[in-house]
Order: structure tokens, then sequence, then C-alpha cells
């Protein structure tokens, strides 16, 4: 397998909604989006408002450094599609550009397809465009909890656990589907690479003892990004919301045997005061944790 760097970065770790000022924070407002640099791909996870600034910094990255590219190629995943996971797609400024090219990989929730939510969400009346007169090329690839996308040199393949992958292969990600999140669930996905493991698992209710499906998934990973939104106490009022408390995302994080955990999902009623006491909590139970805030970066 050849050796591309893997660089991670957030564009937003809040959960529900984005803060109102006065909870306005160095963490941040904006909701769920992660980006994912391997080699030449570029990966995103979920549209939440942080893809509004994901988009700034790939229009100036396009023109600046990529200009020669012949299209603009971006992968896009979902975990799922509340709104707080999809509320920036429509001011996700390569939308406006023909020369964009978003490959859209994502499981199936419910009914929805994903092609089908967003060409509903981005229409009239939600949105004076609507998504088929906006010129970026676009591609719909479904993946399935047994699937793996295989990433090469300039391309990929979307195979099945079983299948043996062609040789060369950067990167691999897989999903794994969480039930503990209403309604339909939510994925959770694995990236590796030569250098590192990222597990990216929002929008999950845990287990005391931690979830013994995610502790096998998330195996010696370098980074977690685990859903940790509630304080115990918070908890006890929003049990059965599908969100975590930093407790659990420890006990997964431990079990597992993680190098680091990044917590998300932030409530937005969190200021960073809370965020602060909840972090140095976190530490008593798995000294290498960490908020997730925008802007953060990791590169393997
Ligand atoms: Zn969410
Ligand atoms: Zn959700």
């Amino acid at each position: 397998m050849a050796k591309p760097t893997l660089k991670v970065k957030v564009y937003g770790a809040r959960g529900s909604y984005s803060p109102t000022i006065g909870t306005a924070t160095q963490i941040g407002v904006n909701t769920t989006c992660l980006r994912m640099d391997i080699g030449n791909h570029i990966i995103l996870f979920d549209a939440g408002s942080g893809i509004i600034n994901a988009g700034q910094d790939l229009f100036q990255e396009f023109q600046n450094q990529r200009k020669d590219a012949r299209s603009w190629k971006i992968n896009l995943f979902f975990t799922h599609l509340h709104i707080d996971h999809l509320v920036g797609f429509p001011y996700f400024l390569m939308l406006y550009m023909p020369q964009t090219d978003i490959h859209f990989i994502s499981p199936q929730i419910l009914d929805y397809t994903l092609q089908d939510t967003l060409e509903t969400f981005v229409h009239p009346p939600f949105f004076p465009v609507g998504m088929a007169d906006l010129p970026f090329k676009r591609q719909f690839h479904q993946m399935k909890e047994h699937s793996i996308v295989y990433f090469y040199d300039d391309d990929y393949q979307i195979l099945t656990t079983v299948d043996e992958p062609e040789p060369g292969w950067q990167a691999k990600i897989s999903c794994m589907r969480n039930y503990l999140h209403p309604k339909g669930g939510a994925f959770f996905y694995r990236v590796e690479t030569e250098n590192a493991v990222v597990v990216f698992a929002s929008d999950s209710e845990g287990f005391p003892g931690g979830d013994t499906r995610l502790i096998n998934f998330a195996k010696d990973a370098d980074l977690l990004f685990h859903d940790a939104q509630y304080t115990r106490q918070e908890y006890a009022m929003f049990q059965g919301f599908g969100h975590s408390t930093y407790e659990m995302a420890c006990e997964v994080a431990r079990k597992a045997g993680v190098k680091k955990l990044l917590l998300f999902h932030h409530d937005p009623k969190h200021s960073d005061k809370t965020l602060k006491e909840i972090e140095a909590a976190a530490q008593e139970m798995f000294p290498e944790t960490y908020l997730a805030s925008e802007s953060m970066e990791f590169i393997f």
C-alpha cells in the first residue's frame, strides 16, 4: 500500500444547531463537518454549517493550487440526514462551480435516498434554486454496511467486505450502522491509511460499559471522534435522544485502545466554560481526551 499523507480538519463540531451569540466560542459554532485529505483525494463527512467554511477554503485551493485539475473532485460522505448534518449544503460554494464534481457516497437511511433528500431540500420553497439547476457535476453511490470504499491514486472502488481489492490502494473507508440514534440510525466511518486510522462516530447513544460493536470498530484507532453531547444530568432528561455523555465516549476509547479521543457533537447550550469542565472531567477517565474544535488539524 502506498503511503499518502492523511490530513484531518474539523470544520464543525457542534450538534443539533449552531449556538446563538453568547455561547459563541473558541470551540466554534458550526455543526458537523469533517474534512480528510488523503493524497489527492478530498473527502468530506457531513454537510452541517461547517461545510460553508470548507467550501470557501476549497474554492481558494482549487483556484490557487489546483488550477490544472480537469475537475474539482470532492467525495462527500453522510453519517445520516438530520438537519444539523445537512443545513450547510445549499450554501456550499462548490455547488455553484461547473468544474466541481461531487461524488456522493452514502448509506441509505430508512426509505430516503440521499439524492431524493437533497433534491427536496435544495428546492423551493426551502431554497430559491433547485439542485437540478446548479451547475456542479454529480454522481451518487450507495454504500452498505458491508461495503468498503478503496481509494487509489486517482480513483476509487466500492467493494464488499469479501471482495479482494486490487493492490495499491491508498486508503479504505468502511462503515458501521449505529442503531442507537432515532429514527433509522446513523453510520460510523473508519478511515484507514498506512499511517493512521481515524474513526468518526457521532450521533450515537452509548451504553454504560461501552458499545461493544463500536469498541471493535474503533479498535486501535489513532483518533476517535465520539459523540459527547450531554452531561450526566442532561442525559437523565434526554435519554433516548440518541446522544452520549463523555463517560460513554471515554469507555469506548479506553476499551478500543485508541490513542486520542475527540469529544464531538457539542451541545449548543454549552459555553466554553462548561465544555472545558467536561474536557477536564473526561481527562480523569481517559487522559488523551480533547474537545473537537473548529480549525483543529491532524496530520499523519
Ligand atoms: Zn447531529
Ligand atoms: Zn442526528
